[in-house]
């Protein structure tokens, strides 16, 4: 509990026979009198001073202190000034005596200034608490992960039922996908020394309903019960995340096929020939295309391009390798680092399994398609390495796999 801080004047009353036969001028101010004979000419018995709910307990303290059969202590009542105004007094008695015979001495604090602090803190801590509780963003505070405290924005967003749910998860980490954890701790360990604050972070979340949900989220080292603690705003991010992603593949892949567009494989080729590194290309142009677009339409091409990308990509990527769409019916692909037997033997396996694979119109028509194949070798390329050199050797090697007679594959 934080102490409260306040200063309050208090003041001396006598009481002799239940009557008041002194008050100092501090007393006589607090209960609204001029002075302490205004108070003394207005009031006729301490009584008057006090709310009538306390009259019964003052007069028997009065009785009790008095003939000795308590101690004098310290008490809290209810008073009332000369104006009507009630506010809470604490009192402590002394014994004394006043003109030779015993009396009651009792110094009297004020303690409204106390309590109106007090209560403002209180209405401030419930407005606080209902700012947080009524929040659209979620909020929870955790230590080591360990949820101490969450608002239901928090749960709602992230699909679950109640905040003793959430209170109940041993670790928000259970809400992360497993291979984001290591770099949330190293996220948790730096803004809990202090290397990183009010920053803001992307990260992705599987909600109590199984969903994948990301969210931006503000983190701040905070003090929560005089240990660190972690406290945690996030916001709902997913639809911009997944447009964004969306975004990202629409400029990297191709539409019909999913493999890399032009574009994407041009940036792979920059980002991958490395000195020590050497590429395997390959182009693959499908045979005779025209005549299936002119035979079967322009539908049925599109699902014959699409069999081959996927037969492609299969086979490329078993090896490291990668695959484009170079233009309508023609892949192209690399393998890192891949010795002539894998790449041969890759190319091999997709003019094979291309060409056996029977494509079906309705119940009649069932036919087969053929690509031709180009390989070459980053090594075999005549000065500096580029991507338009290797292209240029790689189709040397397809045109004459299309001079031999098709369905076949060829290396320069
Ligand atoms: P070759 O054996 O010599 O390669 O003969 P080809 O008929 O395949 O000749 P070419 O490469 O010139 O023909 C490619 C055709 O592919 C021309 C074009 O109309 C068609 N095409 C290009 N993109 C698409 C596409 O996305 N869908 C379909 N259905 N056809 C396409
Ligand atoms: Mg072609
Ligand atoms: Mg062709």
């Amino acid at each position: 509990m934080p102490s409260i801080d306040f200063e309050s004047t208090y003041g001396v009353i006598i009481i002799q026979d239940m009557n008041i036969v002194s008050v100092d001028a501090n007393y006589a101010r607090i209960y609204g009198y001029q002075s302490p004979e205004d108070l003394l000419t207005n009031s006729n018995s301490f009584l008057d001073l006090i709310s009538e709910d306390y009259h019964v307990a003052a007069c028997q303290n009065y009785r009790d202190t008095m003939s000795g059969q308590r101690e004098p202590r310290g008490h809290t009542y209810t008073n009332v000034d000369r104006n009507g105004r009630e506010f809470t007094v604490f009192t402590i008695d002394h014994l004394t005596e006043w003109q030779g015979r015993p009396a009651l001495q009792v110094t009297v604090i004020d303690l409204s200034p106390a309590i109106e602090l007090q209560n403002l803190v209180r209405k401030q801590d419930q407005m606080y608490y209902d700012m947080i509780m009524q929040s659209a963003q979620g909020i929870i505070v955790h230590r080591d992960f360990k949820p101490l405290m969450a608002n239901p924005s928090w749960v709602k967003l992230q699909g679950g039922k109640s905040i003793e749910q959430a209170l109940k998860l041993d670790s928000i980490l259970d809400l992360i996908p497993q291979n984001n954890t290591n770099d949330i701790r190293k996220h948790y360990q730096a803004i809990v020394s202090g290397e990183l604050s009010g920053t803001s972070t992307v990260v992705e979340n599987i909600g109590f309903d199984g969903i994948h949900r990301f969210f931006n989220i503000y983190d701040n080292a905070i003090t929560w019960e005089g240990e660190v603690a972690i406290q945690v705003v996030l916001e709902d991010v997913t639809q911009k995340v997944l447009l964004e992603k969306q975004l990202v593949h629409q400029a990297n892949y191709d539409e019909m096929t999913n493999l890399f567009n032009r574009r994407a494989i041009y940036e792979w080729f920059r980002a991958h020939l490395v000195s020590d590194e050497h590429l395997a290309c390959m182009l693959l142009d499908i045979d005779d295309f025209k005549l299936i677009n002119d035979t079967y339409g322009h539908m049925v091409g599109d699902e014959v391009i699409n069999v081959l990308a996927d037969i492609t990509k299969r086979n490329v990527e078993q090896v490291g390798g990668v695959a484009g769409r170079w233009g309508g019916e023609e892949f192209i692909v690399f393998i890192p680092n891949a010795s002539p037997k894998v790449s041969h033997q890759v190319s091999d396996q997709i003019c094979h399994q291309f060409n056996q694979t029977e494509f079906k119109i309705g119940e009649q028509t069932r036919f087969n398609v053929s690509v031709s194949i180009g390989v070459s070798d980053s090594r075999s390329c005549e000065g500096a390495v580029s991507i338009d050199a290797l292209v240029n050797l790689t189709d040397q090697s397809l045109y004459q796999a299309k001079a031999c007679g098709k369905n076949c594959v060829c290396r320069a």
